[in-house]
């Protein structure tokens, strides 16, 4: 009786264990309708925004609307202040552009105590790590009277009246605090470099990262259109009509017909984001509740702890570990996208790297195949959920520009234009059936033909070389 009643409980268990896997199937596995309609609201949001109306994306001019002409030549720096990591690079232009021989890149892990900006050490923490870098490569050591180009690609929001200037508007990804909010990072990047012993330092340019990804890709791609990172945190930015940017400063006389715009993705908020309990508690425990919905759903900094919260539920409800919840699987950011990645990347017959991360990461020791395969199963959804989220928000991009891929239907006679994208950040560059996700999303969203239009190409090292390209003498010569 009693060896029965074990066996009813096991089988009542996997039924609820199915049905609660279920729901994410459902939800994660995003239908195409919804994805239309999210597509719909992102260039509601985008247009909304370009007007300076409530209730759009923030949709920042970036000031860029000309391209080195690739005939620059002379010595310049990139500072590439991300989410995880601060790189230094010392680019030679005029050599082969865009090769990395030209270029040498230190790199250092952002202290974590400066997440914390009311600390107000962010950016001598940043003018420290130039100045040993400009010291390393300047003739005469970066002395007093050097005269270094220093761009900084700057991965927050910000609202520029030039190139060369930008307030900060808010601190996101785990950054937190009021330091520089409404001040410009320029003048403020400019004085701790003088104090670092750097006066004369020349900052021609600040750029967010999609923008520096979005040109450092148009040197040799023509057909460049958007840039994005799927990173730590995600974003996109796109060339758009200067006419219809309708926030620019009055007076501004532009250049070129063209200019890129940072839409600043991350904040889409829409009813038809497919959300759940566990993104509300991801959203509750962030360093900016309430904000960057789209980016929780999607980028670097949560996809891992999505994958936790539900494996939590699981474990809680349906005993997915045992009768006991492993501690460690209940700790706040245990599991993070490389994890994620490790177990959904595992073809091997027992899924023995699953059980590596499982016992190493969480505590877990001597699981069944069974076990290991739900966990896996949790960690595509959660992925399979953020490529067809950015698939939406792309097509709402290539919608906004007029792309046929935008209508989802779109290519059956008319010949559909090639259109380059170009992408960054470890989430793309690291995972890649994360590409492969996207790529079949694509597909499912804007259509078999208008999707083999759109190419997606890894723009390594693109925040550095766009910044010093765009930071480089003489940036008037090659229009957009
Ligand atoms: C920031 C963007 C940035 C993106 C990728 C977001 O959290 O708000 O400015 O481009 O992360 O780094
Ligand atoms: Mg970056």
């Amino acid at each position: 009786v009693l060896l029965a009643k074990k066996l009813r409980d096991a089988t009542d268990r996997d039924k609820r264990r199915e049905a609660i896997l279920d729901e994410y199937r459902e939800l994660f596995n995003t239908p195409v309708l919804r994805l239309h309609a999210l597509r719909d609201a992102v260039v509601e949001q985008m247009e909304a925004g370009l007007a300076g109306q409530p209730g759009g994306l923030m949709m920042l001019p970036s000031f860029v609307d000309v391209l080195p002409s690739g005939h620059e030549r002379g010595d310049c720096y990139a500072i590439d202040l991300g989410g995880t990591n601060l790189r230094v690079a010392h680019v030679r232009l005029g050599e082969d552009r865009g090769s990395t021989e030209a270029m040498h890149i230190r790199e250092w892990c952002v202290p974590p105590e400066h997440f914390d900006t009311d600390r107000g050490t962010l950016l001598r923490f940043v003018a420290r790590c130039t100045a040993e870098v400009v010291r390393e490569h300047c003739p005469g050591g970066g002395g007093l009277h050097s005269r270094p180009v220093i761009g900084f690609c700057f991965s927050f929001p910000v609202e520029q009246t030039a190139l060369d200037n930008g307030k900060v508007l808010v601190w996101t990804k785990n950054f937190r605090g009021s330091y520089l909010l409404g001040q410009d990072v320029v003048a403020a990047l400019r004085s701790e470099l003088a104090a670092e012993g750097l006066p004369g330092a020349v900052v021609p340019a600040v750029m967010n990262d999609t923008v520096a990804t979005l040109v450092a890709l148009r040197y040799r791609e023509p057909h460049t259109a958007l840039g994005i990172i799927l990173g730590t945190g995600t974003n996109c930015a796109y060339l758009e009509h200067v006419a219809a940017i309708g926030k620019l400063p009055a007076g501004f006389r532009p250049r070129t017909p063209s200019m890129v715009v940072n839409t600043e993705w991350a904040d889409l908020a829409s009813t038809h984001l497919p959300s759940c309990t566990e993104d509300l508690w991801v959203d509750c425990s962030s360093t900016h509740p309430g904000f960057g919905l789209f980016e929780k759903q999607v980028s670097g900094l949560y996809l891992g702890e999505v994958a936790r919260r539900i494996l939590l539920r699981l474990a809680e409800q349906v005993d997915l570990f045992g009768s006991a919840v492993p501690g460690l699987l209940a700790r706040h950011n245990r599991l993070d996208t490389a994890h994620l990645a490790a177990v959904d990347e595992d073809d091997s017959p027992e899924l023995s790297g699953v059980a590596a991360v499982l016992e190493e990461v969480l505590g877990v020791r001597g699981t069944s195949r069974q076990q290991r395969q739900t966990v896996q199963e949790v960690c595509q959804l959660v992925c399979l959920r953020s490529a067809r989220l950015c698939a939406a928000a792309i097509a709402g991009v290539l919608k906004r520009i007029g792309h046929p891929g935008g209508n989802g239907t779109a290519g059956q006679d008319v010949p559909v234009p090639r259109v380059v994208v170009a992408v960054d950040g470890s989430v793309f560059a690291k995972y890649p059936k994360y590409r492969q996700r996207l790529g079949a999303a694509l597909a499912d969203v804007c259509g078999q033909v208008a999707a083999a239009s759109i190419e997606m190409q890894l723009a390594q090292d693109g925040s550095v070389l766009g910044t010093a390209g765009q930071s480089s003498k003489g940036v008037r010569a090659k229009t957009l």
